[in-house]
């Protein structure tokens, strides 16, 4: 055994919390969190005040009555994890490793049109989000195109056993006939290799019909719905070129797809933006008057650009409410034993479950590629139809120089900021798209949103606290639900 009876230790990098009257830490170079016992309290205790050298430590610890051999063995322990580092070694920040250049994709975002039946006013596709270069491009995917794309994502997928394609617009059912086509095919293609594909799709749920909605019940089709919540509310934003609202067509068609939709849960996507911040209200309409399976909400974090949607500061603080207070129900569900339909704690949840630490933000670039209309591969759907962004075509294949400066400039070690953060390894800088557009930079931390991400994170990490002590078997259902972010 090696004793470092000469080291001075200082505290590792950590966040330090406590749920259910228990001491918890989050160690962001493991990407893992632990519950305390009273002789690490104590050991970090001491090491917070100052450097301490290592037999002082082992001293403090054998006089609360450790053996020596145990108190060497936490030290050692601490010091694994880095809860505890030695002051003569300079502490570099644990950055994961990005994977490999030639990564094997797993899913594809197919644009399958850039049209759209509404004119939300916030939309990307309009507003100060909107980085497309459409003039002379296809406004719809054609079947021939897709079929193209799936063919593409099998090579490519080499090694996988399952493939997903998540059908995107524009609105989506525009172009239903090639979604139905493109289902077919590809569940063809799949079979011939012993392999699987899943799909999803993101709809307006204007035209959806009973045909459209068994045929998504049958081929187990993800459906998420873009909806801001009860009528006045939806037709606030939500409205039709003509200026009128959505919330009267989609009503019963929403009825519809979750009582004849039985093969995948149903999610509501809401967006946040100024003067739609009622977060409880939104959901308990959404849950209990529609009946959703799973309702995530995205703010509109506040814009400067003299657009009138982005959330100021009033309004961050409504939503981190509403956030707090249905979180705090989540939990409730959770120590009962009960599944909650607000999916923000979910999926925060199942990535700390999962023990993420990631190289990136979500699978842009990575294992995951958008692809427009006319078939240019682009990192996601939201760069999909911007010159500046195109990486390649469904045709020729990934250009593999444009993909590695992407994931260079995007991977969390180049972020300055986020090297030091302890949300890192969930948050990796965040969204490239979001990046861009504040920024001009793909690549760029998104600093305008760090303290909603850190105080969100601390909140999620409470609540796994809280269930790790009082109903640890509930953790089991999150294990496998990580996905991809989007
Ligand atoms: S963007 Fe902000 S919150 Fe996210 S990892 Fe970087 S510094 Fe942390
Ligand atoms: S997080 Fe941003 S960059 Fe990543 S897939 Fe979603 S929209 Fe694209």
């Amino acid at each position: 055994m090696t004793v470092l009876l000469d080291h001075r230790y200082r505290a590792g990098e950590m966040h330090r919390f406590d749920a259910s009257g228990a001491d918890f830490v989050y160690l962001p170079a493991a990407g893992a969190m632990f519950a305390f016992d009273e002789a690490i309290v104590a050991v970090l205790t001491l090491v917070e005040q100052g450097t301490v050298v290592h037999s002082d430590l082992v001293k403090a610890l054998t006089a609360d009555g450790m053996s020596a051999v145990d108190a060497e063995g936490l030290l050692r322990e601490m010091r694994m994890v880095r809860l505890l580092e030695a002051e003569n070694i300079v502490a570099q920040p644990a950055i994961v490793d990005a994977p490999p250049a030639d990564y094997p994709l797993q899913a594809l975002v197919l644009n399958v049109t850039n049209q759209c039946n509404l004119a939300c006013t916030y939309c990307y596709e309009f507003g100060a989000d909107k980085i497309s270069t459409q003039t002379g491009k296809p406004k719809y995917m054609t079947p021939e195109t897709a079929r193209t794309a799936v063919d593409f994502l099998l090579d490519s997928a080499k090694g996988r056993k399952a493939v997903h394609v998540t059908f995107f617009g524009g609105e989506t059912l525009m172009n239903f006939r090639l979604l139905k086509d493109t289902v077919e095919y590809a569940n063809a293609r799949a079979a011939e290799t012993g392999r699987r594909c899943t799909y999803s799709l993101t709809t307006n749920a204007t035209l959806l019909t009973d045909p459209i909605i068994d045929f998504l019940n049958d081929n187990a089709v993800g459906v998420t719905v873009s909806i801001d919540g009860p009528k006045d509310m939806q037709d606030s934003r939500r409205i039709y070129k003509s200026g009128k609202g959505s919330y009267d067509v989609i009503e019963p068609r929403l009825k519809s797809l979750i009582a004849r939709h039985k093969t995948r849960a149903v999610t509501a996507r809401v967006t946040l933006t100024a003067g739609n911040t009622d977060v409880v209200g939104i959901y308990r309409h959404l849950k209990d008057v529609i009946g959703f399976h799973e309702i995530g909400f995205a703010p509109v974090t506040t814009t400067d650009d003299g657009h009138d949607f982005g959330l100021n500061g009033d309004g961050m603080s409504d939503v981190l409410q509403g956030f707090h207070d249905l979180s705090e129900e989540w939990l409730q569900y959770a120590l009962r034993g009960q599944m909650h339909g607000f999916s923000n704690v979910s999926e925060t949840l199942s990535e700390l479950v999962s023990g993420t630490n990631k190289s990136h933000p979500c699978g842009a670039g990575l294992g995951l590629l958008g692809v427009s209309p006319g078939g240019d591969l682009a990192p996601c759907h939201r760069f999909t139809d911007a010159d500046e962004h195109v990486m390649g075509h469904i045709d020729t294949g990934i250009d593999q120089e444009k993909r590695t400066d992407f994931l260079t400039r995007g991977h969390v070690g180049s972020k300055y900021e986020c090297t030091s953060c302890w949300a890192r390894p969930l948050c990796a800088g965040g969204c490239h798209h979001e990046a861009f557009v504040r920024y001009n930079d793909t690549g760029h931390a998104n600093l305008h949103y760090c303290d909603w991400i850190r105080q969100w994170t601390d909140r999620v990490l409470s609540i796994y606290g809280t269930i790790a002590v009082r109903n640890p078997e509930f953790l089991d259902r999150f294990a496998d639900r990580k996905g991809m972010s989007s």
